[in-house]
């Protein structure tokens, strides 16, 4: 214990350095400016992602929502207006630093690197270590953050305010609050550093595959015994050797019992029994990669099947509250902490595993049994820092609410190729359920508040129907924008190679990357750019143009609609990351998105798909008006259209503290 303490403290040195480095930039450059106002009380906020307003207003009207029924009454209730785009990362970075896109310069959910043309999570990495030849550590792995701004608690924090900041979407790594304390959520990875590998072990399979976020492990039983091993985090030492990526392996025995209906599973740490359709606990792993560096991990196994060939589940490796990869929280100390006090917990951000659900791998029971559970969990550590007092500003947040609407939808739409009457039985109403516990969360807090306390409840953005996915690169070859190499008709042209392989920049004016952003490739920017800057503005107006007059689809049984609700361009964003905006940002009437293989880059032969994937409610290529959030208050919220930058800004009001100069948002109450 004594040696994990001295490890998280290095590496909190390494984060807190960077954290102080970046405050001071941006606070010379924004003037920072805060005078004392009057406190009025404390500040409780919690977070719902992507909340459906008219799913809400319709619980609301049945009166199945009653205590943000009453909050209602108390105060108001409003539709909250979001960023462009309604992404999650874009608009909870606009929640934390009050700024709109071009302040924070997160703008999508991937960003391409001009330099090379790839891909990349838009709001930040975690680095692996440096290992010396003899094995020592010479740097630690750390995670970076590409936001730019403050968030309004650290500016709180400044002036003496404390604040506890749990679970806040893509706040990582953690602030270092001088007077409070933080848990980091979305944004946090696995120890593979990815948003989450999970793992499917099945007779069924020949050999190891990872298949987007699943890694497919199979099980060979040599008479009821089976070892395999399962494949962790990155072997430090043989990451950057061309070609020979490798992973430090966990070793599990499979001991089946087929009469039984249940295994056996040894690891090193723990030996237990699991019976068809049920969890494990946490099991803890160790990956010693060299004598003096080792990554430690937790996961979970579920028992899917036993007769009709042994089929288990294991959960993402996610980072061991007492010995993490990257510290995800603030103190670094406080992620072991919350341990002690209620055991193991989950720590990946990205909480819920869409990806075993949508390849088959986990059923729908067990995803929707993980997020009661999951959304227990945090109500439970909530409450319990609301008891413990000791704050004047406390943010909590949940992404259940937009996790099971991407992957239920297909239930409430009847127009989804996915949808079935047994499964609208069933399932049809599991996002309603999932706004009676957030209903129920609500309730609780109220419960703990005074009148003097502030309370506000908001989602990011709301949630519809995916029904048509397009991909704008082959738009962007067909209309004469972008050529791949060697392909002369570009009738026909198409790609089978992700990151934009096939690109031939050389007669590339135009390319799509990520949900929504299109970029030029802009001679001086890109690096084999042609356009020249002169000529800048007048072609991201012609694409505009063409993209929402010519792109029609067969969408909600009608014939050759248009799919552009509204085509944005760069001079929408302001701020000192407006450089980073992309050149055109996509918004589709609802039902439509850019195809995820769109936005890895690869020009399909296709150019529409008619979207058969359980992730079936989408928000994040549509229109901001489109997708509203919500925001109830405890109060009266003085004026129209509430945006999500206006909350941090009411908050510090609230707490007594001037909104800095740089921050947009004005104070609702
Ligand atoms: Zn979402």
């Amino acid at each position: 214990m004594e040696r994990n303490r001295k490890t998280i403290s290095r590496r909190w040195f390494v984060i807190a350095g960077l954290s102080v480095g970046v405050a001071l930039i941006i606070g010379g450059m924004s003037g920072c400016g805060t005078e004392p106002l009057e406190r009025r009380g404390r500040v409780v906020i919690l977070g719902f992602d992507g909340v459906e307003p008219t799913i809400v207003d319709k619980m609301l009207a049945a009166g199945e929502l009653p205590n943000l029924a009453g909050l209602r009454k108390q105060g108001n209730y409003q539709r909250l207006n979001t960023t462009i785009p309604p992404q999650s990362p874009v608009a909870w970075a606009s929640f934390a630093t009050c700024k709109n896109p071009g302040g924070h310069g997160i703008y999508d959910f991937f960003r391409r690197d001009p330099a090379t043309y790839i891909p990349g999570q838009a709001f930040g990495e975690t680095t692996l270590a440096t290992l010396a030849a003899d094995g020592s550590v010479v740097k630690p792995p750390a995670s970076i953050s590409n936001r730019q701004g403050r968030s309004f608690w650290a500016v709180a924090d400044e002036q003496g305010i404390r604040s506890k900041i749990l679970n806040v979407p893509f706040v990582y790594p953690p602030d270092r609050l001088q007077h409070g304390l933080m848990i980091c959520g979305l944004g946090v990875p696995d120890i593979r550093r990815t948003t989450s590998t999970s793992f499917s072990i099945s007779e069924k399979y020949q050999r190891i595959r990872t298949n987007s976020g699943v890694v497919q492990v199979p099980l060979r039983f040599d008479g009821d015994v089976a070892h395999i091993n399962i494949p962790g985090p990155m072997d430090t030492r043989r990451a950057t050797e061309p070609n020979k990526r490798a992973y430090s392996a966990m070793p599990v025995a499979v001991t089946v019992d087929r009469i039984g209906d249940q295994i056996a599973i040894e690891t090193e740490e723990k030996s237990f029994t699991l019976r068809k359709g049920e969890w494990s606990d946490w099991i803890e792993s160790t990956y010693q990669q060299t004598p003096s560096y080792a990554v430690h991990a937790i996961s979970r196994f579920y028992l899917i099947e036993v007769m009709d060939g042994v089929h288990l589940y294991m959960t993402c490796l996610q980072f061991h509250p007492h010995n993490p990869y990257v510290s995800f929280s603030w103190p670094p100390e406080y992620s072991a902490e919350v341990a002690d006090r209620y055991g193991l917990y989950k720590t990946v951000g990205w909480a819920y595993d869409t990806h075993s659900l949508r390849q088959d791998v986990l059923p729908e029971t067990a995803f929707l049994a993980d997020v009661k559970r999951t959304m227990a969990w945090r109500e439970r550590l909530t409450l319990d820092e609301i008891d413990k007092g000791n704050f004047d500003l406390l943010i909590s947040a949940w992404t259940a609410t937009d996790r099971v609407a991407h992957m239920f939808w297909r239930f409430r739409d009847r127009g989804h190729a996915l949808y079935t009457p047994e499964g609208a039985e069933r399932f049809g109403r599991a996002l309603e359920d999932t706004y009676l516990k957030m209903d129920d969360i609500v309730g609780k807090v109220m419960g703990k508040l005074s009148d003097d306390d502030l309370l506000l409840v908001l989602s990011d953005h709301g949630c519809s129907t995916l029904q048509v996915e397009f991909n704008v690169n082959t738009w962007l070859v067909r209309n004469g924008y972008a050529t791949l190499k060697g392909q002369e008709d570009r009738s026909q042209a198409f790609g089978t190679q992700s990151f934009f392989r096939d690109f031939d920049w050389e007669k590339t004016k135009a390319y799509g990357t990520g949900i929504s952003s299109i970029y030029l490739n802009l001679r001086g920017r890109e690096r084999n750019g042609i356009v020249p800057p002169e000529e800048a503005d007048a072609l991201i107006e012609e694409i505009r143009q063409k993209l929402m007059r010519d792109v029609k689809a067969r969408l909600y049984g009608a014939e050759n609609v248009a799919i552009f609700k509204a085509i944005y361009t760069r001079h929408e964003y302001t701020g000192t990351a407006a450089d980073l905006a992309p050149d055109l940002v996509l918004a589709y009437r609802k039902g439509v998105k850019t195809v995820k293989s769109s936005a890895m880059g690869i020009v399909t032969k296709e150019m529409f798909f008619r979207s058969a994937d359980k992730w079936s409610g989408d928000h994040s290529a549509n229109d901001a008006s489109d997708m509203p959030g919500i925001v109830f208050c405890n109060r009266r919220i003085s004026g129209k259209k509430p945006h999500i930058v206006d909350l941090g800004v009411t908050a510090l009001n609230y707490l007594g503290i001037k909104a800095p100069p740089d921050f947009e948002g004005k104070a609702l109450i």
